[in-house]
C-alpha cells in the first residue's frame, strides 16, 4: 500500500476521533522533544521522529478535514511580506541609505 492509502486505511480502521487524538498526542511529543533541545539535549533523532509522527498524523487531517492547500499558500504570501517588512525594520541604517539614494536621484 502507499502512503496515503495506509493513512485512510488507518482512519477506517482506528475511527477519525481516534486519529485526532494521535494527532493531538504527537503534537504534544514533538513539543516535548523541542523543549529538550532548548534545555541542551541532544536529541536531533528524537525530534526527527516526532517530526515523522506529526507528518503522518497531519496527512490524516487533512483526510479529514479537507485540503488546507489554498489557505497555505495566503499564508505563504502574509510570511514572506513579514519577511520584506522585519529587514526593513531591522536595518534602518540600510532605510536611511535608501532614502538618501531616492532624493539624490
Ligand atoms: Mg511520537
Amino acid at each position: 500500500m502507499k502512503t496515503q492509502e495506509i493513512e485512510k486505511a488507518a482512519i477506517e480502521v482506528f475511527g477519525k476521533e481516534s486519529q485526532k487524538d494521535i494527532f493531538i498526542e504527537e503534537s504534544a511529543e514533538l513539543t516535548k522533544e523541542l523543549l529538550k533541545e532548548r534545555r541542551g539535549a541532544d536529541n536531533l533523532t528524537a525530534i526527527l521522529e516526532e517530526m515523522a509522527d506529526v507528518d503522518i498524523a497531519l496527512d490524516q487531517m487533512k483526510l479529514i478535514y479537507g485540503s488546507c492547500e489554498k489557505i497555505k499558500e495566503k499564508k505563504i504570501i502574509k510570511l514572506e511580506d513579514k519577511i520584506a517588512r522585519s529587514n526593513i525594520e531591522e536595518t534602518p541604517e540600510d532605510l536611511s541609505t535608501l532614502y538618501m539614494e531616492v532624493e539624490e536621484n
